[in-house]
């Protein structure tokens, strides 16, 4: 595979389509896509309007009779050829991946990776028919049926596995799909969508490239039974209300606030890289990225100047060069927002006591940041700062801690990390959040629920719940009398 960056200043690739009903299209309009490494435009691709909006739904509603009545093994083995064809490509869609988003390629071969393991463990789960009670005289069962279509809107922080989450649970339970990727972020989807033309039958998947007026137009559409959506709150807010005008079912996985309690008995040393990692991987633009560390007072110092010396050997590039860490932020808009929650720390006196400093290059670069002086009041803290800027605060009781933990609107994740996992166990049930990891952050799998409490979300993905989002519950209620 070729990682040499220089390939970026060739002219802009061009070859990219959409998937409507079985076919690749171009369209009138063209979306500019930019490498956040360089900052420069490096490839075009069809955006969609109203009119390719239309078809793609006819077509999936077409290919929705034959396909809700395929059975589930058919279904699992159509997910089963996507997978492998996710990893036969991995190599050149991660490198794809890295030059539209900017992670360090390594971690785009593991976001394809885990998107086909992920998708072979959720159609590997069985939906059975419930018996919900049965006596001589009448049976009352409780089946699941498909909804319809569902439309899908990915955001641009890992656009091939939070695209491959909610398209398994949608195809594989019997739903067709129109799925629309970030308009940062469209090349891997569009890529994915060529590579499955001939996976799926015609109209069962369509991949539609677009701004966010084509979200909207899908949360509007009549044709489109529910949406599945990964963004921010504020966005989420915003579709939920559209969708209400159709009843349609949602399902929202939006933003993060995690803190991380440490404990007073960690080795500093020991817990410290893990949680680096876990606020700075994809250079903080992870949802269920640790955004607050609560450190105990007795730990504080060290685990302060631990953080630190993670953050100085970070080592921040061009994604496609393999020593390279931490890559820049996805967009211009964010590495303004994250630039300017910088600003506003430092102008309210925090300590910086590692990076902080832009470096002089072209590209969207904020290195590791590692920041304490900062008080709950402050931006850092109270918003999602979706960047690798990590607020390290202090406490001395537990019970302060958990409640300045939970004095959020977010609810996605937490963690608490102590050498007694069981302590920390009962500490991490008290937090307010979708998931609650001890001595671990991040861990998620295909049979295992994940989506927010509160602001965070509404609704899951992975595992039998997220499945049967996707789903109508129909009860089936026979009286044994023969008429
Ligand atoms: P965003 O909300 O700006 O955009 C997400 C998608 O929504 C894009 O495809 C966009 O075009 C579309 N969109 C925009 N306006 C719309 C509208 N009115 N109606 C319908 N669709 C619309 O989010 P983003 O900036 O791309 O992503 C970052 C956010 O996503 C962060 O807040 C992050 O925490 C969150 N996120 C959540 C999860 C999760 O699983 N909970 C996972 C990844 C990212």
């Amino acid at each position: 595979m070729s990682t040499d960056p220089a390939a970026d200043v060739a002219l802009p690739r061009s070859d990219f389509a959409l998937l409507i009903d079985g076919e690749l299209c171009q369209s009138a309009t063209a979306l500019e896509v930019i490498n956040p490494a360089t900052g420069e435009v490096f490839a075009r691709c069809p955006a969609a309007g109203s009119a390719e909006l239309d078809k793609a739904v006819a077509a999936a509603r077409r290919a929705a009779a034959s396909w809700s009545a395929a059975s589930f093994e058919d279904r699992a083995a159509a997910i089963k050829r996507m997978s492998a064809v996710l990893r036969a490509n991995q190599d050149s869609l991660a490198e794809l991946l890295t030059r539209e988003q900017g992670k360090p390629v390594g971690q785009s071969r593991d976001e394809i990776g885990r998107a086909a393991v992920q998708s072979e463990g959720m159609a590997a789960i069985r939906i059975p028919v419930e018996k919900i009670s049965e006596d001589a005289d009448r049976r009352i069962e409780l089946r699941y049926r498909p909804l319809g279509v569902v439309g899908i809107i990915t955001p641009w922080n890992a656009p091939i596995n939070l695209a491959a989450g909610p398209l398994t649970s949608a195809l594989y339970t019997g739903n067709t799909v129109v799925l629309k990727p970030s308009p940062y972020t469209p090349l891997c989807t569009l890529r994915l969508g060529e590579l499955l033309k001939d996976v799926f039958p015609r109209g069962v998947l369509n991949v539609l490239a677009g701004g966010d007026e084509l979200g909207q137009r899908m949360t509007e559409h009549p044709g489109i039974d529910k949406i599945s959506f990964t963004g921010s709150v504020a966005t989420g807010k915003k579709v939920m209300a559209s969708a209400a005008g159709t009843l349609k079912r949602i399902t929202l996985e939006l933003g993060g606030n995690d803190a991380a309690i440490v404990l007073d008995d960690v080795d500093p040393k020991t817990v410290a890289p893990k949680l680096f990692f876990a606020a700075c991987v994809n250079s903080g633009q992870v949802c269920m990225a640790i955004k607050r560390i609560y450190a105990h007072e007795r730990i504080y110092d060290a685990l302060c100047e631990a953080l630190a010396e993670e953050a100085r050997k970070a080592r921040v590039g061009d994604g496609l060069d393999p020593q390279t860490q931490y890559g820049p932020i996805q967009n211009r808009m964010q590495y303004e927002k994250v630039i300017g929650i910088l600003e506003d720390t430092q102008k309210a006196g925090a300590r910086i006591l590692a990076g902080g400093k832009l470096p002089n290059r072209p590209g969207y670069f904020i290195p590791p940041t590692i920041v304490t002086g900062v008080d709950e009041s402050s931006r850092i803290v109270r918003e999602e700062q979706f960047g690798p800027l990590v607020p390290v605060l202090k406490f001395s009781d537990i019970d302060d801690a958990v409640r300045r933990a939970n004095d959020t609107r977010y609810g996605l994740a937490g963690s608490v990390w102590s050498h007694d996992p069981e302590r920390a166990a009962t500490i991490a049930a008290r937090l307010e959040v979708g998931t609650a990891w001890v001595n671990q952050h991040r861990a998620t799998s295909a049979t295992v629920p994940f989506g927010g409490a509160k602001e965070s979300g509404m609704g899951r993905q992975y595992s039998i719940l997220g499945l049967k989002e996707n789903m109508e519950p129909q009860v089936v209620s026979v009286l044994k009398q023969p008429m």
